[in-house]
């Protein structure tokens, strides 16, 4: 097997938690060794492997100190699993207070040949209580020569008073580049020819563990004889391909709801695993997400530009089917509903938008006798602005909106999430407010290359050079009626209790 195969020999060679490497070999070089050590983290991330290194550095015939030397009888011993002076003990089958009692009775004799004795116990919160407060009594007087290193995935269920006669040592999940860098290493000493879409694939699977990556990897080298293609090992362990997650995203951008039945079908039929498709899904939107609110530049055209809004809703909705995918009788017919799902997710217009329409309604309701009268479509939702003559704020930002829309439609999407207040012929600027939790799109819509295109726009639109978008954050003041002036202070109350629902993450349907 690999996992045993290409288990590190040194400290040097192994796989990632770099911190945990350094504290043993400080302990090996200044020689202040403890009683009691607790390796915690998930598995398959090379505790048990730690500890026998640590071991072996301790007895080795050269040492005690960071170099092992794996030739002398002490090392050969322990790297074979036939030393008397490191016992190995499995928590989950020697649970019992007797097993423990013989441990202590085990632990009084001095080492045979080498200098510490070394009890390694895997799994140490499998014990029982009675079987911890024996160990305790050992760990409280412990004699000179003994070590306890004690593994396990679930450090809290270990007693508070175990826990402070012991120095803890966290590991961590094993990066996607530590597995890669480690697939790659036994691909080359086993002369396994592999592209690089798989070395991804098998590392993101292992999920940070080391011994699942290295099993996986064997499976797919038997399977493909030495020569692993993504295809290959998308067919071996039932993982659906990039190109049906592209197919996806597609026809969510497209609304093709008929394409989605067509997908879960042919995931079905082909036994495809379904779990694990719907979490590629989540995550390649998450990395849509990213790139969105990132973005300083426009997207590339045609590419799928979802709101950031809608991603989240649409990644939040795939981990929860996820989760119920489990439950169901009807898996095929599950995933389909699941994935029609998003096109309906994708078509929600957030809470904020509803309450810009209705103000725009509201405030087109207001200006219409104005205009009747005098000609004038001052802008009276925005009580704060002066007024300004001649020019209907809010038509003048449904037109900039409608105006990028075309060309930049995530730009139109960031911009529209804003208020316009005021208008300044004099200043050449066009104001607009950004409530708290529309930060993202107010940077990106300042960002220099998008200012610059929203400045073009917006000149355009008043027909002469050199208008400006000012696009500020919110303050109590822009809001309008913040004071409390009767009718007026309405939407304001609602755009609060929007942003409320929303930043709370209540769904909401057109
Ligand atoms: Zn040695």
């Amino acid at each position: 097997m690999f996992s045993l195969k290409y288990r590190p020999m040194t400290f040097e060679e192994m796989t990632g938690q770099p911190h945990v490497r350094q504290t043993l070999v400080n302990t090996l070089f200044r020689r202040h060794v403890g009683h009691g050590y607790i390796f915690s983290g998930p598995r398959g991330v090379g505790k048990t492997t730690a500890a026998r290194l640590f071991a072996k550095a301790l007895n080795c015939a050269e040492g005690p100190g960071p170099k092992i030397c794996n030739r002398c009888p002490a090392c050969v011993e322990i790297s074979g699993g036939n030393s008397l002076d490191v016992i190995e003990m499995d928590g989950a089958s020697n649970r019992k207070i007797e097993d423990v009692r013989a441990l202590r009775e085990n632990v009084r004799f001095a080492p045979t040949s080498g200098r510490y004795k070394i009890y390694i116990i895997d799994e140490v919160h499998m014990l029982t209580q009675e079987a911890f407060n024996a160990l305790l009594k050992t760990l409280e007087e412990p004699p000179e020569h003994v070590v306890f290193i004690l593994a396990t995935t679930d450090p809290q269920k270990i007693p508070e008073t175990i826990h402070s006669r012991c120095q803890e040592l966290e590991f961590h999940r094993l990066s996607p580049s530590d597995l890669e860098g480690l697939i790659r290493a036994v691909c080359q000493k086993e002369k396994i020819s592999i592209d690089v879409e798989s070395v991804g694939k098998l590392a993101e699977w292992a999920d940070g563990s080391a011994r699942d990556a290295l099993v996986a990897l064997e499976q797919a080298a038997a399977y493909s004889e030495s020569d692993v293609r993504e295809d290959q090992i998308d067919r071996l362990f039932g993982w659906v391909d990039q190109k049906t997650i592209d197919t996806v995203v597609g026809a969510v951008w497209a609304e093709d709801r008929p394409k989605m039945f067509e997908v879960s079908r042919r995931i079905e039929d082909e036994g495809r695993d379904m779990t694990h498709f719907l979490v590629q899904l989540a995550k390649r939107l998450k990395q849509m997400w990213l790139a969105e609110a990132d973005r300083t530049a426009p997207a590339a055209p045609g590419a799928p530009a979802f709101d950031p809004d809608s991603l989240l809703r649409m990644i939040s909705s795939l981990l929860e089917s996820e989760r119920n995918l489990r439950s169901t009788r009807q898996p095929g017919l599950f995933l389909a509903i699941q994935l029609i799902d998003l096109i309906e997710l994708k078509r929600q217009m957030p809470v904020s938008e509803v309450v810009r329409r209705v103000e725009q309604l509201e405030s087109r309701l207001r200006s219409a006798p104005a205009a009747g009268g005098g000609g004038v479509a001052a802008d009276d939702s925005s009580p704060a602005a002066p007024p300004n003559p001649g020019v209907n704020v809010n038509q003048l930002w449904s037109k900039l909106v409608e105006a990028l829309s075309s060309s930049q439609a995530s730009l139109a999407s960031h911009l529209k999430e804003g208020r316009p207040v005021e208008c300044s012929a004099a200043k050449k600027t066009l104001t607009a407010v950004y409530g708290r939790q529309r930060s993202i799109q107010q940077k990106q819509i300042s960002a220099d290359k998008n200012a610059a295109l929203i400045d073009a726009a917006l000149s355009r639109l008043m027909g002469s050079a050199g208008w400006h978008l000012d696009a500020r954050i919110e303050t109590s003041g822009d809001a309008p009626g913040a004071a409390g002036r009767g009718v007026k202070d309405i939407p304001s109350r609602v755009r609060a209790g929007a942003e409320l629902l929303e930043s709370r993450g209540v769904a909401r349907r057109e």
